[in-house]
């Protein structure tokens, strides 16, 4: 049998989900494939709660969804406003970079959340609007930190900036509350291997009226990305080349699972799990990576590990000895932290086995940590808010 993964992606993924992937060859130019792609974007739509964006699915990555997002709308040249808080926030920036965009960086601490503060400042002191774009990392899966991207949108405004906000919810979308309408996202971007419970292979993509708008005049090079001809395609139900026919299928079927169990139940059982997790590193004395409490991300746990320890010597005896998946630190948190995920189908059970395995793990490696004592500080959390179970729809 296989064990579960503690990755922050690819989740582990359901066996209806499995199977709906799993589909006979579908002609793609057939009103059958019609029939599962409008529901597929109309079910993104509700997850990312917005009533007219545009939703696009490319045979891609999350990493993808950053180059959709920037060559659909941006020109050589153009300034871009980005906080580095992380290393999925540092590799946004560089994918920009690479394509000739003017990167105005605001280094933040590995840890903190984005500085709607700092945001404002440089936006207000922008007057002649130089900047055309302002990236935003939601969920930073390296740190597990979250941020308040309403109150980047806030910033925005205050200054009276046009820039288009362009959010990275590779990690939080369908895991987390995320309000693109709410927050005025213009372009949001994940993919299917996360909070979707999918394979990997597909790059989601919100655009917004303004974010499309902003496609007619954009001259970064795109062509196999280029949004105009999937619209095009699109409005007839086609794709403009093969789609990935069996994820489609899949992610339909995500969309209704979410939407069926309703977001704000699929938002508490991720955070019900990731107090779980935290009551453990508490246990165990070791500290988040997230620097306060309200920058704890309910979806991944990046937990540090004693001074002059390698934290990855834990991710790599789980996988050698137990068989079982946790992240490693990323970048300056290499060696610093271990990652566990807990997005997708984590149950308290599946929580749990993972922390058990983590302790085991610990005290192999000649760390004070005593076995049982995370596991049971999570299964307090997880006894005292258990809730009577509703059986799935298989
Ligand atoms: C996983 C992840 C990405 C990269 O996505 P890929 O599908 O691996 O290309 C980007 N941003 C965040 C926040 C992520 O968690």
């Amino acid at each position: 049998m296989q064990n579960p993964v503690f990755i922050p992606g690819p989740t582990n993924m359901p066996e209806f989900l499995r199977k709906a992937v799993d589909v006979p060859t579908l002609d793609h130019r057939s009103a059958a494939f019609a029939e599962v792609l409008k529901p597929a974007l109309a079910g993104v739509r509700q997850v990312i709660r917005s009533a007219d964006a545009e939703v696009f699915l490319f045979p891609s990555t999350g990493t993808g969804g950053w180059e959709i997002a920037i060559t659909n709308t941006l020109s050589p040249g153009d300034r871009v406003l980005a906080a580095r808080h992380g290393m999925f926030s540092h590799r946004w920036i560089d994918l920009c970079e690479r394509h000739g965009l003017d990167v105005e960086k605001i280094e933040v601490t590995w840890g903190n959340g984005l500085p709607a503060d700092r945001y404002a400042a440089v936006l207000a002191a922008d007057r002649d609007h130089r900047i055309k774009a302002v990236l935003a990392t939601h969920n930073e899966t390296a740190t597990g930190v979250v941020s308040d991207i309403a109150a980047i949108r806030h910033a925005l405004d205050a200054a009276g900036h046009p820039a288009l906000l362009l959010v990275d919810g590779v990690s939080s979308i369908g895991s987390m509350d995320f309000r693109f309408d709410d927050w005025g996202v213009d372009i949001a971007v994940t993919g299917s291997q996360k909070g979707f419970m999918l394979p990997p292979g597909l790059a989601i993509v919100a655009f917004s009226p303004k974010a499309m708008a902003a496609t007619e005049t954009a001259r970064l090079s795109r062509c196999f990305f280029d949004i105009r001809d999937m619209g095009r395609s699109y409005y007839f139900g086609l794709y403009p080349y093969t789609p990935p026919v069996g994820l489609i299928c899949g992610l339909k079927e995500a969309c209704n699972f979410l939407l069926a169990e309703g977001l704000e139940n699929v938002f508490a059982r991720h955070t019900r799990i990731a107090d779980g997790v935290r009551a453990a590193a508490a246990a165990w004395g070791m500290p988040l990576a997230a620097l306060s409490p309200e920058l704890q991300s309910q979806t991944i746990t990046a937990i540090r590990t004693p001074a002059g320890f390698n934290a990855t010597d834990i991710v790599t005896r789980a996988a050698q000895v137990y068989d079982t998946a946790f992240g490693t630190g990323l970048g300056e948190l290499a060696g610093k932290v271990f990652r566990f995920g807990h997005l997708g189908v984590m149950s308290d059970l599946t929580a749990l086995s993972g922390l058990a395995v983590l302790e085991m793990c610990m005290a192999d490696l000649g760390l004070p940590v005593r076995l049982g004592s995370g596991v049971a500080a999570a299964q307090q959390v997880y006894r005292t808010t258990a809730a009577p179970v509703l059986k799935q729809a298989a």
